[in-house]
């Protein structure tokens, strides 16, 4: 008997596809549904691989109010969402504003609008440290200012948080977890889930293990001119399944009613900041494989640098990042090696 159905938005999607697994594991039932616009079907596949579970799944898009509204009428149990269906590229955001602000903020609207109907009161939001804009101060603390977004990516974070102190304020008996998630990189362990864009990556680690694996030509790195200690941007590298288990706590913590507050917002990251030419050379070591790149300029809407202060939700959540880096990367190409056989399989 499982512990509750959980709606995961985005499901079939990079960090939605690890936290399925990490739900089964807890004994949770997750149901998905998403638009595959950044997805593959077959990452229901790997699920079933992983855990033994076929997964309920629909393709719906959240922008859509009436599927939403059908699809939550078959599904009177759900007791909580996990809505991580958004477009997330920084600069795709730039190129294309409408996209963002329509995928991202009419999702949220409707979700958000369709739960006291339901009776649904809780959801996990997949906020960012892109809510930050550049920081003064670093690490960056929960109660850092929220400075000017640099991208309309980062601005349509920073809406959806504001939508849903709006909403919670209103609506006392709805619990918010905002997660604002640092990079996610790296893949689960069996290899049978992990990043997977369609067409040309816009993230870093995608783009380097498919160079890699010879499938792009050279990384490009975006500026060797910032004000960092080898001139690359640095962020805070995150292992996707600790940020799934994150989700998993999350959950826990507003079913059970442990929330200290109806929103409650908490950094995911590791701690330490690492820059784009730390991170080629990691990969390198811990894979043995070579990265060929060139030095680019700088990408419009990037910030210099940011790391996250982990310490409320290693205190509240009692999460913290467990992964090492090496570990990381090393996931990362092995899943994308399994993808080369797979094709090899299929296309042979
Ligand atoms: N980056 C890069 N080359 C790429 C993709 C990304 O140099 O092909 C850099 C990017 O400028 C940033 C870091 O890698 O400093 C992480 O970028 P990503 O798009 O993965 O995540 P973001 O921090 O933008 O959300």
């Amino acid at each position: 008997m499982a512990k509750g159905k959980i709606l995961i938005t985005g499901g079939t999607g990079y960090i939605g596809s690890h936290t399925v697994v990490e739900l089964f594991n807890a004994g949770y039932e997750p149901i998905i549904i998403d638009n595959l616009s950044n997805s593959n079907i077959s990452v229901l596949d790997g699920i079933k691989a992983i855990t033994g579970h076929s997964v309920i799944y629909e393709n719906i898009d959240c922008k859509d109010y009436n599927s939403l509204e059908r699809f939550l009428e078959k599904h009177p149990e759900i007791v909580a969402i996990a809505h991580f269906a958004a477009s997330k590229s920084v600069g795709e955001s730039v190129e294309n504003p409408l996209l963002y602000y329509r995928n991202n903020i009419v999702s949220l609207i409707n979700l958000l609008q369709l739960m006291p109907k339901f009776g649904i009161k809780n959801i996990v939001f997949s906020s960012s440290c892109t809510v930050y804009g550049q920081p003064d101060v670093l690490p960056v603390t929960e109660k850092s200012p929220i400075k000017p977004a640099t991208s309309p990516y980062g601005s349509t974070k920073q809406m959806c948080e504001t939508i849903l102190y709006d909403f919670t304020h209103a609506n006392k008996d709805i619990n918010v977890v905002l997660l604002r998630y640092f990079n996610p990189i790296g893949a689960h362990p069996s290899g049978e889930i992990g990043e997977l864009p369609n067409g040309i990556p816009n993230n870093l680690l995608p783009y380097i293990t498919q160079t890699a694996a010879g499938i792009r030509k050279e990384l490009s790195v975006f500026g060797n001119d910032y004000d960092t200690p080898d001139g690359s941007c640095i962020r805070d590298y995150i292992n996707v399944v600790d940020l799934a288990k994150a989700h998993v706590v999350a959950l826990n913590r507003l079913i059970d009613g442990k929330n200290e507050k109806n929103i409650e917002v908490f950094n995911l990251g590791t701690g330490s900041g690492v820059s784009v030419l730390e991170i080629i050379n990691a990969f390198e070591k811990a894979t043995g494989v070579k990265v060929p790149y060139k030095i680019a300029p700088r990408r419009p809407g990037d910030i210099e640098k940011v790391w996250a202060d982990t310490s409320l939700a290693n205190k509240e959540l009692g999460w913290s990042s467990k992964e090492t880096l090496e570990d990381t990367l090393r996931s990362a190409w092995n899943w994308q090696k399994k993808l080369e056989e797979k094709n090899s399989v299929t296309n042979g």
